[in-house]
C-alpha cells in the first residue's frame, strides 16, 4: 500500500512529503517524459524562485493559457510558495473571451503554450497587466531556461495558508465565467477530502485528462502528491492518448459524463480497454442512467464515485461511493449524488424564505465547508449573493436528501422549468428520454407559452441510423412521467452544445425562444 497522507498545511508540502519518502520514483508523465518526485519538487522550488525573480510575490497573480501539462502544476504550487495565484485559462476560449479571462485575474505574468502562440497573438495588444510572457514546449521553449535561470526559493515569510493560491474560472454555464478565489487552505481541505472512497495501492497511476483550466482537472491532478500516486497527464481529451495512458498502466481516471457516453458509444473494444482502470471517478454533470448502466456492466471490476461539485468548493463536496451504486435495497440511490464529503455541512433552504424545508423536500442545496471559496475576484456584488453572513455558500443547483442522507441533485435553480405553477426538474425528464433506444443526447428546456407561462420542450439529438417522431417521444414520455412534465414539442439537433467539460449550454438552447430575456 501507498504511504499515510502526509500532514500538510500548504499545497507544495505534499509534493515535498513525497519527494523526500520516494525521490526517484515517477510523479509525472508527459508526452514520453518522466519528472520523478524529487524533479518535481526541485521545479517547482525553481518555479517560485523564477516568479520572485519576476517580481511575483504574495498577492500576485500569474495565469497559464496552455493544454494541461506538468508546467500548470510547477507554476501553480511554484507561485504557492511566494503566495501568488495561478489563473489556468480555457485554452478553447476566442478573442475577448480570453483577454477577458486575462484581464480579470489582472495577471502579470502570463504562461503560453507554443501550439497557442497564434491565439494569444490576436489579444496580445489588449491584455492590460501582463508584463511578462513565457513561452511553454515546443521549439520556441523558455519555461525550461526561465526555470533553469533562477534560484530555488522555499516558502517565502509573508505566505499564509489563507492566501488565494488559484482564481479559477467556473465553466460559464449560466454567464460569464467566473474569478473563484480558493486560498491555500482551501485547496488543501479539497486535496484531503474529496479524495474521498478511493483507495490506492503501489504501482497505480492517475489518469489526468480533464482539462486543468477546470477545476476538477486541477484539483484531479493536485491528488497525485497527496497520495503519493503518479500523474499521467494527457495535454487533452482525445481518444489515443488517453488510450495511451491505460496501456502505460493508468489506474485511476476522471472522466466526465459525455467522455464516458463517447466511450460506451465507441464500441466494445474501446470500452475493453478502459476496464481496466480500478476507479473511475465521474461527475460535473448529470449522468445519463443508460450510460452509467453500459460502463459498469462492460467494466466489472472497476469502482465507480461520482462526485459532485463546484468551482466554489475547489471540486468535489459530495460524492457516491461505490458501495452506494450497487445497493440492492436502493437502486434508486444510483441517481444520487452521495453524501458530502468530510468537514462539509449541507442544508436544504427554501430559495425564497431562506429556511430549511422539510426532510425530504426539494430546495436549493447550501454547503459550509472550510473548502469554500472567499469569493469572485472583482464582484462583490456577485459574491454577497453567494455566500450568506454566517458562512453558507449557496450552490444555485436545487435536490432534496433522502433519509440516508443522499442528495439527489434535482435541476440548477435557472434551468427549472415553472408551466402553469407546477415545478418542472428539467434532467429528471432527461433521464426518462435518455432510456429511449433512438437517442444518443437530450436536453430539456422551458419555453414561452401564452396559457403555462412556460412549456416543457426537449432538444434531441439521435443516435446514427436511429430516429423517433415527436409523437412517439412524447408518447414515451406519457407513459412515464406526469402529464405536466412530459414535453409538448421537441426539437432534432445533430448535437448539443456542450462546453469542454461536457455541461450542456441550455442559454443557447433556450436563446431562439427568449431572444435576450434567455435565462
Ligand atoms: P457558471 O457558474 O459559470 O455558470 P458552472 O456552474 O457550470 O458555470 P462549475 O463550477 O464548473 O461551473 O460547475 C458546477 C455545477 O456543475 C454545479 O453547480 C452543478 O450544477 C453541476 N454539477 C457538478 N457535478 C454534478 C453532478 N455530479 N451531477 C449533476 N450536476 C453536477
Ligand atoms: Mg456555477
Amino acid at each position: 500500500m501507498t504511504s499515510a497522507i502526509p500532514a500538510a498545511t500548504y499545497l507544495p508540502d505534499f509534493l515535498a512529503a513525497r519527494a523526500t519518502e520516494r525521490p526517484d520514483a515517477p510523479c509525472w508523465l508527459f508526452d514520453g517524459r518522466t519528472w520523478s518526485w524529487a524533479e518535481a519538487d526541485a521545479s517547482v522550488h525553481q518555479a517560485a524562485g523564477a516568479l520572485r525573480a519576476e517580481g511575483v510575490g504574495a498577492g500576485d497573480r500569474v495565469a497559464i493559457l496552455d493544454k494541461n501539462s506538468p508546467a500548470i502544476l510547477q507554476v501553480l504550487l511554484g507561485g504557492c510558495l511566494v503566495g501568488a495565484a495561478t489563473t489556468v485559462v480555457n485554452w478553447r476560449l476566442a478573442g475577448d473571451e480570453l483577454d477577458y479571462v486575462v484581464n480579470d485575474c489582472r495577471a502579470k505574468v502570463l504562461f503560453v503554450g507554443h501550439q497557442l502562440l497564434d491565439q494569444l497573438a490576436l489579444v496580445r495588444d489588449r491584455l492590460e497587466h501582463v508584463e511578462k510572457v513565457v513561452v511553454v514546449g515546443g521549439a520556441d521553449d523558455e519555461l525550461e531556461a526561465w526555470l533553469a535561470s533562477a534560484t530555488p526559493i522555499d516558502r517565502q515569510d509573508d505566505v499564509t495558508p489563507d492566501d488565494v493560491c488559484v482564481v479559477m474560472y467556473s465553466s460559464g454555464t449560466t454567464g460569464r465565467p467566473k474569478g473563484v478565489q480558493l486560498t491555500q487552505a482551501a485547496m488543501v481541505e479539497h486535496s484531503l477530502n474529496g479524495g474521498g472512497s478511493i483507495t490506492y495501492a503501489d504501482g497505480d497511476m492517475m489518469l489526468v485528462a480533464m482539462p486543468m483550466f477546470h477545476v476538477g482537472g486541477t484539483s484531479y491532478a493536485l491528488l497525485g502528491p497527496v497520495n503519493g500516486v503518479p500523474g499521467y497527464i494527457v495535454s487533452e481529451v482525445d481518444a489515443t492518448l488517453m488510450a495511451g495512458g491505460i496501456m502505460a498502466g493508468c489506474t485511476h481516471a476522471f472522466l466526465v459524463p459525455a467522455v464516458v457516453a463517447a466511450l460506451v458509444a465507441a464500441g466494445p473494444q474501446a470500452m475493453q480497454l478502459f476496464g481496466r482502470l480500478k476507479a473511475v471517478g465521474y461527475g460535473a454533470a448529470p449522468m445519463p442512467p443508460p450510460v452509467l448502466r453500459a460502463a459498469m456492466a462492460a467494466w466489472p471490476d472497476t469502482s465507480f464515485q461520482q462526485v459532485y461539485g463546484m468551482t466554489e468548493f475547489g471540486g468535489v463536496i459530495t460524492l457516491l461511493e461505490d458501495a452506494a451504486h450497487r445497493d440492492a435495497e436502493h437502486p434508486e440511490r444510483l441517481t444520487s449524488a452521495g453524501r458530502p464529503v468530510w468537514h462539509a455541512e449541507m442544508r436544504i433552504v427554501d430559495p425564497i424564505t431562506l429556511q430549511d424545508v422539510p426532510a425530504g423536500a426539494s430546495g436549493e442545496i447550501w454547503f459550509r465547508t472550510p473548502q469554500a471559496t472567499i469569493g469572485y475576484i472583482g464582484r462583490p456584488d456577485d459574491t454577497a449573493a453567494l455566500i450568506t453572513d454566517d458562512g453558507w455558500v449557496r450552490t444555485g443547483d436545487l435536490g432534496r436528501v433522502d433519509d440516508g442522507g443522499f442528495l439527489f441533485i434535482e435541476d440548477r435553480l435557472k434551468d427549472m422549468i415553472i408551466t402553469g405553477g407546477e415545478n418542472v426538474y428539467s434532467p429528471e425528464v432527461e433521464r426518462v428520454l435518455a432510456e429511449h433506444p433512438a437517442v444518443a443526447e437530450i436536453a430539456i428546456i422551458g419555453v414561452p407559452d401564452d396559457r403555462w407561462g412556460e412549456t416543457v420542450k426537449a432538444v434531441v439529438a439521435f443516435r446514427p441510423g436511429l430516429s423517433a417522431t415527436s409523437d412517439e417521444l412524447i408518447a414515451f414520455a406519457r407513459q412515464r412521467l406526469a402529464g405536466y412534465k412530459v414535453p409538448t414539442s421537441i426539437d432534432v439537433v445533430e448535437a448539443l452544445p456542450r462546453n469542454p467539460s461536457g455541461k450542456v449550454l441550455k442559454r443557447d438552447l433556450r436563446k431562439p425562444y427568449w431572444g435576450d430575456a434567455a435565462r
